[in-house]
Parts: C-alpha cells; structure tokens; sequence
C-alpha cells in the first residue's frame, strides 16, 4: 500500500486549498483523492461561472453554524485578501456594485486552473474518479477506495455538502466521518429558488424586478437585501431569494417591497394625483411597475383603495412553502457538528482527522461567503498539519 504523510479527500474548493497550503512543506507526501473526473469541477462553476470569492463584507452575520465562534475563529485568523494571495499568487480582482469579489478574468474556471497547476508544480499526486469507500486506523489511515488503498498519518475529510448532487456531493461522504462516531447536524438546502403560495403571482413568470425584500419567520424580520426577484410558476428566484433562503428553510414569509426608494405619503400622493386627472383605478401604476404586477396588486387590493394598492406596492408578502431542494441548493446548511471539532478543525474523536470546507456545520450567505469559508478552512487545517510535521 502506498504511503503519504497527507490524503485530501476531496478536491474541491477546500481540498485543493489545502493541498496548495500544504505544498510550503516541500518534504510532505500528498496526495488528493477526488469522486470526479476533473478536480475543482464545482469551483470552476461558482458565481454563475464567473468565481465571487469573498465579499468587501465580511462580517461574521453572514454566516451561521452551531458553533458559530469556532467557525468565526477560522474566517477571520487571517484575512481575506492573504489567503487569497496564498492560494492564487499576486491576482487583479473585479469587485462589483453589491461588494462581491471575483477574478478580473470573471472565470471561476481561472481559479482552478491556478490551483492544479501549482499542485502539479510542487508534486501532488492527485486520483481522479475514485471515491473513498471507507477509512479505519490502524498505525495511521488507511484510506479505502475499492480496489486501492492508500496509508496516511494525516486524513483530511473535504468532501462538500449535499448540494447539487451532479458534482458528486450527494451527501454520502459524511458516513466517512459517522463511522468515526461524528454527528451530523439536520441538513437543509440554502440558497436557493424558494416555493411559495402563487396565488397572488399567477401571471408574472419570468418577471425579474430590483426590490428591497425582506424574510420573516415567525412575524420576526430575520434578514433584508435589496436585490433582483424573479417570479417564477413555483415561486421565486433570483439573488434576493438566494440571499434570503437561509433564514427561510422551514418556512415564513417573504415581503418585497416594489419602490423602496419611495416612502407610502409620497407614492399616495401621487397615486392620488393621477386618479384626480381621471386615470382610472386599473391604470393607475402604468409606468410605475410592471403592467403585469400592475394587475395582480390591483387585483389583489380587492377594492380600490390607494391606501390598499400602497400597502401591497411597499409590503407584497407570499408565504414560502418549501425550497426546490437540495438539487438546486447551492450550499448545505447543517453538517458535520462542530461540537466535536476542536480549534485546529482537527477531530476530536479521532488524531489526525481534519476537516474542512462545506462538510462541516457551517454556512454562508449567497456573495463569496462558502468559497471564503472553503478557502479559509483549507488552510487552516494545512497549517495545523505543517505546524505538526515542522521536523519532517
Ligand atoms: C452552482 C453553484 C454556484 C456556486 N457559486 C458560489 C459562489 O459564487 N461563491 C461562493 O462563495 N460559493 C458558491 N457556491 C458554493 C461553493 O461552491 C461551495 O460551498 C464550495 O465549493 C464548497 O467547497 P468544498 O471543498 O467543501 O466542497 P466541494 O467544492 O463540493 O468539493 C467536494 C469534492 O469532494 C468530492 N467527493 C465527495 N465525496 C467523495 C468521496 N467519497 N471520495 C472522493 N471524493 C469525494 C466531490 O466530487 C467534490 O469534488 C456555489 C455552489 C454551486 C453548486
């Protein structure tokens, strides 16, 4: 059986960042055991394609976890731009309106590019389409993949989520960590498309307007983002969605807010105005919003009140009923419990067991906050392991 001081299960976002971290101990033997056929395939197909790595907010209410201190620990032992240098060299980056930061090149595929290509430089052995079946210990790892098995003094267990289950992260490999008596906190889809009532929106699929929207559980405003909402035949879509979904996994309510530049006297007064030219009660949002959600507020008012149509212009609530899963999911909320994990990610059920990325119990918001956790957690975990193996 082959023997290396490290195997990275995984290459994804937080493998191959370790990987790449690990590399400044040129004497380590590393190698990366990755599901797929190509390492980094969901990386390179982050932001739409185009990579948003991190955000200029960085603060730690974008993400959640059940031991948020722990992963807040993780996200801000160093910052942001110093891990990105660490891992992708000297970079120009594009960082748009909303504060999200990408690779000037505007393709995640880049990034992947530079990570292999560094890895290939310092010698890491990477096996592509092999999924790790099992591990036990016995003097170190053994790492068991069907017909091959490989020795480890050093497991990292990187093997994503449960989302979109297409890049091969369909939620088998947290047994890896069960079988080490790891606990699995519950698993829900976040960012993503959100099912609602469509009573009220029958007719505006396809209709994307920029809103102030907001999430409510429980009659509690838990989150807000001014953003793009797409109607949808199930509900709605779009990065105000995306953004509010992880508050909203078990249910609660949307509300958009269709003119959040304009307070409800001033949009009365003009609702006002256009009725006393004689603009008649159907046409009086024409050119204010789309005709179509012209129609389903009027519809909606029931009556024709200005104060009604205000109200829904400021407050259209639809009750979310669901989630279109974790197919669409673009990040697992819920994973590996980090009450188990100690402060160097490393196990503490089992030496030597690492682990890193969206397995773990930690998610972000839709904005670079998952890559940043991906990218921060890797290389946390590479210098705990090079800290232990200084004397190699
Ligand atoms: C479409 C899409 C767009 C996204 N866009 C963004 C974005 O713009 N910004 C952002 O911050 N986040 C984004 N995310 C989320 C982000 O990509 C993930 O949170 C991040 O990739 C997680 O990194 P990871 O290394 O933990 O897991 P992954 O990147 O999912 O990698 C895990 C790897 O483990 C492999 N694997 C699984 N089981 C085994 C096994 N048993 N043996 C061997 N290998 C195994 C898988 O094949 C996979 O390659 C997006 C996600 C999706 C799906």
């Amino acid at each position: 059986m082959k023997k290396y001081d490290v195997i990275i299960i995984g290459g994804g976002a937080s493998g191959l960042a370790c990987a790449v971290a690990l590399t400044e101990n040129p004497h380590l033997k590393i190698l990366i055991i990755e599901a797929g056929e190509r390492a980094g395939k969901k990386l390179s197909a982050t932001g739409n394609g185009q990579g948003n790595i991190c955000n200029k907010d960085m603060s730690v209410c974008h993400y959640r976890s059940g031991r948020i201190g722990l992963a807040e620990k993780i996200i801000f032992r160093v910052s942001a731009e110093r891990t990105q240098e660490r891992l992708f060299g000297k970079m120009i980056y594009f960082t748009d309106g909303a504060g999200r930061v990408y690779p000037h090149s505007m393709q995640a595929s880049s990034l992947t590019d530079i990570l292999l290509r560094r890895l290939k430089n310092a010698g890491v052995d990477i096996l592509l389409s092999t999924r790790v079946k099992n591990i036990s210990v016995s003097d170190g790892f053994v790492v068991d993949c069907g017909e091959n098995s490989f020795l480890a003094e050093y497991v990292v267990l990187a093997t994503g989520g449960k989302a979109q289950k297409q890049f091969l992260t369909d939620g088998s490999a947290y047994k890896l960590a069960q079988n080490f008596g790891h606990k699995l906190t519950p698993l829900r889809p976040a960012i993503v498309q959100l099912k609602t009532d469509t009573k009220f929106i029958k007719g505006l699929k396809g209709i994307r307007v920029n809103s102030m929207a907001k999430a409510y559980v429980g009659g509690i405003l838990k989150k807000e983002t001014r953003a793009d909402i797409i109607f949808t035949d199930y509900g709605v879509s779009g990065n105000a969605a995306f953004y509010l979904s992880s508050e909203l996994t078990s249910g609660g309510i949307i509300a958009i807010d269709f003119l959040p530049q304009y307070g409800e006297d001033e949009i009365c007064e003009t609702l006002k105005t256009r009725l006393g030219s004689g603009t008649s009660y159907p046409d009086i949002l024409c050119g204010i919003v789309h005709n179509q959600i012209a129609r389903a507020i009027i519809a909606r008012a029931g009556e024709n009140s200005v104060e009604a149509i205000v109200s829904l212009l400021k407050n259209f609530t639809l009750e979310v009923t669901g989630t279109l899963g974790f197919d669409y999911a673009q990040v697992t909320q819920g994973g590996i419990d980090m009450n188990d994990i100690a402060d160097n990610l490393e196990s503490k059920l089992c030496k030597n067991l690492y682990f890193a990325g969206e397995i773990l119990d930690v998610d972000g918001d839709c904005g670079g906050y998952n890559l940043h956790w991906a990218f921060s957690s890797g290389t946390a975990v590479a210098d705990d392991i090079i800290l232990k193996t200084k004397n190699k």
